[in-house]
């Protein structure tokens, strides 16, 4: 078969066409400064989460040495709600993103408080259209550009704390919808500034879609409508599921694949959470593309190459066939994994992943 680009390899996989090779990515985030810098200083994890050029830099740097198939913005959870008065916290140690701090909303009326915010000027959404122009410049759509966005009801969870939201889905419903309605306009609102700017597709964060966090029909309640209208409203751009749950709600991000055309997969700790890659592929491989098959947290982690290529090539057995399969990690890369097993994990795809 002819060798497609990046971007060609990826969307066949997503639209279970069959590529030349399985494609490959990652969540790197700012573990790929390791490539540029070592060791870091705490001013990177500063400057890696507000200067847009500066991550297209780390982003593209590491594409280059290590290789795969997606230039992938990713920083902390922070760029929305920083809009709505969330303050960041540092952590102790340099290769590790800002965290939430101080929250926006605490009382059910600071709902009613928040207004649709404009991605091109609030809170550090600039910053990720900033690296998205900038490798879509370099680029050229040849690889395609994702960014890492939380869903309506995951950005909840980040301008107010998980137990306040948790709390208000039983006591204080109609205040919270009211937040939800004006979050998930300024979510669609961000995906399609970022698709202007040159994302191809977005990891969306459905990570409250886990039976341990939310119920069946919390879910449904609380997540599917704000989600389904996203997609809707995102015509022009793929959306990757993502779960970091160890009970991701396969059942709904299947409907979501079923009911859109432009939702198409899920990504999702394979190697620790429900159901594994085996049992996924058998039950929703037709219907979802699966991005796994690496375990981040330990093989990635601590592991050898050669037990990261033993992974890959179980992975590429078990998904690759019928296509509708991307190599990938189940989240974030640990940020003491040894550049060696990065390496090992594209090497290994390029090798067991050919159609
Ligand atoms: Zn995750």
């Amino acid at each position: 078969m002819k060798e497609m680009t990046s971007t060609q390899r990826f969307e066949a996989a997503l639209k279970h066409e069959t590529p030349d090779m399985v494609p490959i990515s990652y969540f790197t985030g700012i573990y790929q400064m390791h490539w540029m810098k070592d060791p870091l200083v705490w001013q990177d994890t500063v400057e890696y989460g507000r200067n847009g050029e500066y991550m297209a830099r780390a982003t593209s740097h590491f594409h280059k040495v290590v290789g795969g198939d997606t230039l992938y913005i990713l920083s902390d959870v922070g760029e929305i709600v920083q809009g709505w008065g969330v303050r960041m916290k540092i952590a102790d140690v340099p290769d590790i993103h800002m965290a939430l701090g101080k929250f926006g909303v605490n009382e059910p009326g600071d709902w009613e408080k928040l207004d649709v915010l404009d991605p091109m000027i609030d809170g550090r959404m600039p910053t990720y259209l900033d690296a998205a122009i900038a490798l879509d410049k370099e680029y050229k759509g040849s690889v395609p550009i994702g960014v890492d966005v939380p869903s309506t009801i995951t950005t909840a969870t980040h301008v107010a704390p998980m137990e306040t939201v948790m709390i208000h889905m039983l006591t204080e419903q109609d205040a919270l919808k009211k937040g939800l309605r004006t979050i998930c306009t300024t979510v669609t609102d961000f995906l399609n500034a970022c698709n202007k700017a040159g994302a191809f597709y977005s990891c969306y964060l459905t990570t409250r879609a886990s039976k341990e966090i939310t119920t069946m029909e919390q879910y449904e309640e609380f997540g599917v409508p704000y989600d389904l209208e996203t997609f809707k409203k995102t015509p022009s751009m793929y959306h990757i599921c993502h779960v970091c749950g160890v009970e991701p709600m396969f059942e709904i991000i299947s409907e979501y694949a079923k009911k859109t055309k432009n939702c198409r997969g899920i990504s999702w700790w394979d190697r620790g959470a429900q159901p594994n890659l085996k049992v996924a592929k058998e039950k929703y491989g037709d219907v979802l593309c699966l991005m796994a098959g690496v375990d981040h947290t330990n093989t990635l982690a601590t592991g050898t190459p050669a037990d990261v290529e033993k992974e890959v090539e179980n992975a590429c057995k078990t998904a690759m066939k019928g296509s509708g399969f991307i190599l990938a990690g189940g989240c974030d890369i640990n940020p003491k994994s040894p550049k060696e097993n990065m390496e090992a994990m594209v090497k290994a795809g390029r090798k067991y992943g050919k159609y």
